[in-house]
């Protein structure tokens, strides 16, 4: 598989099915680690960190990423990063851990359906690559 930046780059950001809706309608498998009626979270499949998490709605509603967020999707915004939290006292990151968003070409993002990365288990540098 390609690096991140090139998958990033490759990818055509669009509202189209992306893999992630397999995920959610469980056509290809994943680790879960938490489910809800509208929040699925689970590992990911090239962790960059010991615990490496994805936070992603089960609706998408438009939401490729965040810079397409409408006043109507603060709801959702803020239960992913609540379920982060649940997720990263499940996980025992006690010391900190940290939350990527990537939007866009520039951001890195290659999957077109909002999730939030949740990272823990080593000693995070800044600034982000
Ligand atoms: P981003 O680059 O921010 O769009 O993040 C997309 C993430 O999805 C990357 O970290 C990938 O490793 C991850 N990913 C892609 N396919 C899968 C999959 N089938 N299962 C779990 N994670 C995946």
């Amino acid at each position: 598989m390609a690096s991140e930046k090139e998958a990033a780059l490759a990818a055509t950001p669009s509202d189209s099915p992306t893999i992630f809706d397999k995920i959610i309608n469980k056509e290809i498998p994943s680790t879960v680690v938490y489910e809800d009626d509208q929040v699925l979270a689970f590992r990911d499949i090239s962790p960059q960190a010991p615990t490496h998490i994805l936070i992603i709605p089960k609706v998408k509603d438009g939401l490729t990423g965040l810079s397409k967020a409408e006043e109507r999707h603060c709801e959702i915004l803020g239960r992913l990063l609540y379920t982060a939290k649940l997720i990263a006292k499940q996980e025992g990151l006690d010391d900190g851990f940290r939350i990527v968003i990537n939007d866009g070409p520039k951001g890195c993002q290659s999957v077109y359906h909002i999730h939030v990365h949740l990272l823990g288990g080593r000693q995070m540098t800044w600034p982000a690559g």
